[in-house]
């Protein structure tokens, strides 16, 4: 497994590769690498001939009130992490390689972009968006992993792939929890064992909205929403019920499929979670 941080050395080895017609899968990381994102990485591992990760911890997602100096960092954990599972790389450039001096372009995905995590965080999905349009292009041709846990994050980059006729198939991967059903995240290391308990309400409201699922949205939005916002320690931030594709809030009753988002704050540390409601028609 080679580290690599320049831009030539890595288009040079993926283009060697691809050349002789193996199929590259890439999996973009922060790091601070848990179950979750290794859940990914397996999967690229199974499903293509020489898998990529990258570990960089994006500066243009965070607004400067943000964690970036605070989010977690441990290079040497991620690599023994990464060493077993069979890669061929890891692409791991400094900030002024993604963000050069003089940078003047921003990838901007319109409308899917402006609820949820836009609203709370406005310059947050064109940091994402900006980066991810950059790690593919330094990529080449490839299948690219993302995580559902960032449910419209990946919506945005399924868009954003289609509109730019990126040479990448956007792959969906299920959310991965914890043994307490917990969503894994890197952020969860902020948590006290006290915000720890008082987070899986997060858990606990999605799976009993899915286990009595029955299409009404409305009142499905509304027990999400209550069910959190009464729990103690938790700021409730959005509990929606939406069009898996256009993120459009549902409407009445519905009989097709249905994703749950929700965000919470609890204590200083923002949480999100998701689940598919399945089909009732
Ligand atoms: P991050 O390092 O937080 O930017 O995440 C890198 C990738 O891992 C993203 O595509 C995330 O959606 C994905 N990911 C993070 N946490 C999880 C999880 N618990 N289950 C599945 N995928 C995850």
């Amino acid at each position: 497994m080679e580290l690599i941080a320049d831009v030539p050395g890595l288009r040079a080895r993926l283009d060697t590769a691809r050349a002789q017609g193996l199929l590259i899968g890439f999996v973009p990381t922060m790091g601070s690498l848990h179950d979750g994102h290794l859940s990914l990485v397996r999967a690229a591992v199974a499903r293509t001939d020489r898998v990529v990760v990258s570990i960089f911890v994006n500066p243009l997602q965070f607004a400067p009130t943000e964690d970036l100096a605070a989010y977690p960092r441990d290079l040497d954990a991620d690599l023994a992490l990464l060493e077993p599972l069979g890669i061929d790389c890891v692409f791991h450039p400094d900030a002024a390689t993604l963000t050069p001096p003089g940078r003047r372009t921003t990838v901007h995905v319109a409308g899917l972009t402006d609820r949820f995590e836009g609203a709370t965080r406005p310059t947050h999905f064109d940091g994402v968006t900006t980066i991810v349009t950059k790690l593919l292009s330094i990529v080449g041709p490839c299948d690219a992993y993302f995580g559902e846990k960032d449910f419209q994050q990946l919506t945005v980059i399924r868009r954003m792939a289609i509109d730019l006729d990126l040479p990448v198939e956007v792959v969906g991967c299920p959310l991965v929890r914890d043994s307490d059903g917990l969503a894994l995240s890197s952020r969860n290391a902020y948590l006290s064992a006290d915000e720890r308990r008082d987070a899986l309400v997060l858990h606990r409201a999605l799976h009993h909205l899915a286990a009595t699922w029955d299409g009404d949205a409305d009142s499905a939005r509304d027990a999400l929403a209550g069910r959190i916002s009464s729990a103690p320690g938790v700021h409730l931030d959005y509990a929606e019920v939406v069009d898996p594709e256009t993120l459009e809030p549902l409407e009445g009753v519905t009989g097709g499929a249905a994703q749950a988002l929700v965000a919470a704050r609890v204590g200083a540390t923002r949480l999100l979670d998701t689940m598919r409601l399945e089909p009732t028609g």
